[in-house]
């Protein structure tokens, strides 16, 4: 374990790295765009939550992220999974083991977070709509930072209570579809939605920004995550921190009517 930890430290000061872009969206409410994917760090003085924690390769940036909020990485209250996939929860395994940072997630997916259960695009697949934006580089960069690592991580299902004393009071929002217990988070106060990829506001394998739905190639049921929308949709949130893409400003409902009606 020290090794694994030690290893990060060592690529953090490799000069191979970019520095993650972090950006205050509300008070203490901190958005992070990783190289191709986001994690959201909510802080309450020394304390603070993760919202999913990027791929395998993005662990030292997000290290670097936490650290340059003040924060200490053995402080994390918890980390709060939206879904298994390897581009959200590849720190979580490391938390947990190094810090004992609580992993928290929808019961439905804690066998998806254990690899007991798999629910991925294959190769192939994404191959087979290679003709769509960025679809090859990314699917490249994908596979380097560790997106076919196999999951590992005994989670625990979150719940209201626990889920309100953590710093930012998050609330879960099941939106299953892109995967079974896919979840967005609320963040009342801020008026926050941390919404992993139930909705994104962009991907290279999209092409275009804006507010959005992944191809239906990345989802479990497709018509599933248009259900979890409607639900999205009813939140006082003004603001979405999605999983691929920039923050959007807005009210939650006007921001998602397009793909909703
Ligand atoms: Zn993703």
């Amino acid at each position: 374990m020290i090794f694994e930890h030690l290893a990060l430290l060592g690529r953090r000061r490799s000069g191979l790295r970019e520095s993650p872009s972090i950006s205050e969206v509300r008070e203490d409410v901190f958005f992070v765009e990783g190289p191709a994917s986001n994690w959201t760090i909510v802080r309450e003085g020394n304390e603070f939550i993760l919202i999913d924690s990027g791929y395998p390769a993005d662990g030292f940036r997000l290290m670097e992220s936490i650290r340059a909020l003040g924060l200490q990485p053995r402080r994390a209250a918890a980390m709060l999974i939206t879904h298994a996939h390897s581009d959200h929860v590849g720190s979580a395994s490391h938390f947990s083991r190094f810090f004992g940072t609580p992993i928290l997630a929808a019961p439905a997916e804690l066998p998806h977070l254990a690899g007991e259960e798999q629910h991925r695009v294959t190769v192939p697949q994404v191959l087979a709509s290679a003709g769509r934006g960025a679809t090859l580089p990314w699917l490249v960069h994908a596979v380097r930072a560790g997106g076919l690592k196999k999951n590992d991580v005994q989670g625990r299902p979150w719940d209201p209570e626990l889920l309100a004393a953590l710093p930012g009071g998050p609330v879960a929002v099941p939106t299953p579809g892109h995967t079974p217990g896919h979840t967005s988070y609320l963040l009342p106060r801020a008026r926050a939605i941390a919404t992993g990829d139930a909705v994104v506001t962009g991907h290279p394998t999209s092409g275009r920004a804006g507010v959005q739905l992944l191809h239906p190639m990345f989802h479990h049921e497709p018509e599933l995550v248009r259900t979890s929308l409607s639900a999205l949709a009813e939140l006082n949130a003004t603001v979405i921190l999605p999983g691929h893409g920039p923050t959007a400003e807005g009210p939650l409902s006007a921001l998602l009517a397009p793909l909703v009606s």
